[in-house]
């Protein structure tokens, strides 16, 4: 068997930023400002503090403006909330997308702090409202790295509808968001040209799921959200399946994922890589998150 095909998270990443540049720039000429991005960066944690630098990078070269509000790590949730709804208030100047950084240290009741932020500009898609359309098949904003793992697959061609998607990872942010996602009906009306990749039979497993490798060996897409390196063994792959590595791991200081790699490989059709996978297409979906932020904003 040939080894799998890796997508280049990066390249589509990089297609992406240059559609949403041109549409920020003609937001930007009908309303003579830019979208705006706000950030709360809590406490010094190195790998939250790189992703911001990366999120707010990415922003500038797809015109977006953004502002980060770094706040020391011994805040409290009252502090917090406060601060949320300071920036919706307009006190950091416009916030037409507001993102709080995670983790939150654990003196925090982060749901409480993510709760704060508008639902209408809460560009991680963490709000109830949110997650609550999404799971309605009516999405709004949609989470940036469960909406950037449905991208790849498109961008690959991969087919879901009627085919056994099994996601290892239920949280919030990743797991559950995306097999709301795989397992939609279809959107009922797609524009010329565009392509989604839905209507999945969904399996959610979980750290008490019962015998992983009997799961994860009848995904036809298998996506691994956990956040253990080496995880997923080529024994636990379907032949020619297409494997989703979101995990992020440091592991002898080099990021490795949840999938291994070099074994898996050989029996997978499709396999993303870490880094340059899903991490890429997380920052582009929020960058468009954004622009539909605005886009649904106050100034029309
Ligand atoms: P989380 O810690 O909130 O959730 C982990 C999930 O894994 C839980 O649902 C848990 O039940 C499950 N789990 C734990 N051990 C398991 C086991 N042995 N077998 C099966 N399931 C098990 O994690 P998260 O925030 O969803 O992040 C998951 C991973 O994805 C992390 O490595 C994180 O760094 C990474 N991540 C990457 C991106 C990206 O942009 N690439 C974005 C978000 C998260």
């Amino acid at each position: 068997m040939l080894p799998a095909e890796i997508p280049d998270g990066r390249a589509l990443a990089s297609r992406i930023e240059a559609e949403l540049r041109a549409e920020v720039d003609t937001f930007a000429s009908l309303f003579n400002s830019r979208p705006r991005l706000v950030v709360v960066l809590v406490g010094d944690v190195a790998a939250s503090g790189s992703y911001v630098k990366g999120k707010a990078a990415a922003a500038a070269r797809v015109g977006i403006d953004s502002e980060v509000v770094a706040v020391p790590g011994t805040a409290t949730t009252a502090e917090l909330v406060d601060l949320v709804r300071a920036i919706a208030a307009g006190e950091k100047g416009r916030a037409d997308g507001i993102l709080v950084q995670l983790p939150l240290p654990p003196q925090v009741d982060a749901a409480a702090v993510l709760d704060a932020v508008p639902p209408d500009r809460d560009v991680d898609g963490f709000h109830p409202e949110n997650a609550g359309l999404l799971a309605q098949g009516r999405p709004r904003f949609v989470p940036c790295t469960a909406a950037g793992v449905q991208r790849i697959l498109i961008d690959a061609g991969v087919e879901a509808a009627g085919r056994h998607a099994v996601i290892v990872g239920r949280s919030d942010i990743v797991g559950k968001p995306l097999a709301a996602l795989l397992g939609a009906k279809p959107p009922r009306a797609l524009a010329p040209g565009q392509r989604t990749c839905c209507d999945a039979t969904v399996t959610l497993c979980h750290s008490r799921s019962a015998n992983l490798a009997a799961l994860t060996r009848q995904a036809d897409i298998l996506v691994a959200a956990v956040g253990r390196p080496n995880l997923i063994t080529a024994e636990m792959v379907k032949p020619g399946a297409t494997v989703i590595d979101v995990g992020i791991n440091r592991v002898a200081g080099r990021l490795v994922g949840d999938v291994d790699f070099e074994s898996v490989r050989e029996v997978a059709g499709k396999l993303t890589p870490v880094p340059g996978g899903v991490g890429p297409l997380t920052v582009a979906m929020l960058l468009a998150n954004t622009l539909l932020a605005a886009e649904l904003g106050t100034r029309s």
